[in-house]
């Protein structure tokens, strides 16, 4: 039996899942090393007795079935995410697939780390994860010859024909698995920067805006298509009214495990703590520039004083890991990217620095004004010294983050803050010199109803219409399903087939 523990390729379809029974011993021996302090073994077992309409049911066999290529390229991500989230030293998962008598094992998740606690932690969280999101569903075989598909989360099978509400996951053309949805509240802000909207803004009708209710429809059905996290977003979300309420029912949904928030911070100090309260559990705050005059050269506004009251409200909420995000432009905001740097560190902020894209509501971009994220890290480097890369806390996630080598004294700022010492780094969002589409598990619903795929659709799917015009939440779903279908590779940024979107930053949702 081929096993895919970290250090060995493991694309093929032999090396996560299996015909023959699973050898646990093997498979346990295939993750022990020298840096492991506890090697552990989790398995599913095929279970003799299932919950039934009329009484429990005697299960003679089950039969495991999966979309091979997408299942290993899910269970090699799922794998890599729990190394990187855990600090493995080493895990392999075997699935087996075709018929498994009852009292066999189905799954086998093996682990090592240094401790136990990870270990452990990470084999559970694989196998919850496993249930949920990797494409491989079961038959059920009562004793009574009856026969009944099951996917672990989603309770169908694809082609089942009993079946009215097919809802295969969110997986697209190149098996990228969508979990993350980014929704804009409004196209409406605050500041007219000038990477982002036009100064002489023209807003769309508040009648066209989606309400919180259709919203939160949305979301549900999002959910039960295997999205796990949701960013509010906009435009500046916090000048819609009541955000918070809106936070409230979105994190009461079922599936739904984060719910964060970006905001420009204007508006912060008097929202974060119903922010808070609300169940928001992570808050990105941009700030561009420390320096008054270059924030309203930048932002179009006043506002810098206004910022960092909400940051400090926010800390004063118990908000924790705050990220701030800096947008780099060439020949504007060299300098502020050690000042940013510095005060990130001593309020305990973890920064990530963006490169400027081609969605500015003015379409002045150039590529000449992109400061890669290269080089702003050769900027800290010099003035702050090494940078050292840093896990990366969730596998889909764009930025490349780093610690500061002489991360004693960042910790320390960061425990003065309350912060997670890990809150205290430096990341960098380079989509433009270092695109990460190949990774990219996020869609979009922006404020006035349509689901994009990218940043860069030029194609949008109509979602308002739908809840409008009565549709159902399967027509909502299937909507959905299409627009990942049709995700593009990559975004193209710089090839000659690349295309600008219509619509700006503010009128999609950053
Ligand atoms: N108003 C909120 C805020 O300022 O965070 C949320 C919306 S804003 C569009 C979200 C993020 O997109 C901000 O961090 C902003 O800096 C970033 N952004 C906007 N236009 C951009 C562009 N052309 N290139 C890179 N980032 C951009």
């Amino acid at each position: 039996m081929a096993t895919s523990g970290t250090n060995t390729p493991h694309a093929s379809t032999a090396s996560f899942l299996v015909w023959e029974p699973i050898d646990t011993a093997r498979l346990l021996e295939s993750v022990a090393n020298d840096a492991a302090g506890a090697n552990v073994l989790f398995t599913g077992t095929t279970r003799g007795v299932t919950a039934g309409v009329l009484t429990s049911q005697i299960t003679k066999r089950l039969t495991y079935e999966a979309h091979e290529p997408l299942a290993c390229a899910v269970l090699a991500r799922l794998r890599d995410e729990a190394v990187a989230q855990y600090a493995l030293t080493a895990c392999a998962i075997i699935h087996r697939l075709g018929e498994v008598a009852v009292g066999e094992t189905s799954v086998a998740i093996a682990t090592s780390a240094p401790h136990r606690r990870e270990a452990f932690a990470a084999a559970e969280w694989l196998m919850e994860r496993i249930k949920r999101e990797a494409p491989i569903w079961k038959c059920e075989e009562g004793a009574d010859g009856d026969r009944t598909w099951v996917h672990p989360d989603t309770g169908v099978h694809p082609d089942s024909e009993s079946c009215s509400t097919p809802r295969p996951l969110l997986i697209d053309g190149f098996g990228r698995v969508h979990t993350d949805l980014r929704i804009s509240v409004t196209d409406r802000c605050n500041l007219r920067c000038t990477y982002c909207m036009p100064l002489d803004v023209a807003f769309k009708p508040r009648e066209e805006l989606l309400s919180y209710e259709e919203i939160v429809r949305v979301a549900r059905v999002a959910a039960g298509l295997g999205i796990r996290s949701i960013r509010i977003t906009g435009g500046e979300p916090l000048v819609r009214r009541e955000v918070a309420e809106l936070v409230r029912h979105l994190v009461d949904i079922p599936g739904i495990e984060e719910v964060s928030l970006t905001t420009n911070g204007l508006l912060l100090e008097e929202q974060a703590a119903d922010l808070r309260r609300a169940g928001l559990h992570r808050l990105n705050v941009s700030l561009d520039a420390l320096n008054e005059d270059l924030f309203e050269r930048i932002a179009r506004r006043q506002g810098l004083d206004r910022v960092l009251a909400g940051l400090k409200a926010a800390k004063a909420a118990g908000f924790r890991s705050i990220r701030i995000n800096a947008v780099s432009i060439r020949g504007l905001t060299e300098g502020e990217i050690v000042p940013l740097a510095q005060f990130c560190r001593r309020e305990g902020f973890h920064l990530r620095f963006i490169e400027f894209m081609p969605l500015d509501g003015e379409s002045s971009w150039s590529d000449g004004q992109v400061l890669s994220g290269r080089e702003v890290r050769d900027i800290l480097t010099r003035h702050l010294g090494p940078l050292v890369p840093a896990a990366r806390a969730d596998a889909g996630q764009p930025a490349i983050d780093y610690a500061y080598a002489d991360h004693d004294i960042a910790n320390s700022a960061a425990d003065a803050g309350r912060q997670p010492a890990q809150a205290v780094g430096v990341g960098f969002i380079d989509p433009v010199t270092q695109p990460f589409c190949e990774r990219c598990d996020r869609l979009r619903l922006t404020a006035d109803g349509q689901f994009r795929n990218c940043l860069f659709s030029t194609s949008e799917w109509d979602a308002r219409q739908v809840l409008r015009t009565g549709g159902s939440d399967d027509e909502i779903a299937r909507l959905l399903h299409d627009c990942v279908q049709a995700k593009r590779a990559a975004h193209g940024i710089g090839t000659p087939a690349f295309e600008r979107p219509a619509r700006a930053m503010y009128q999609i949702g950053g």
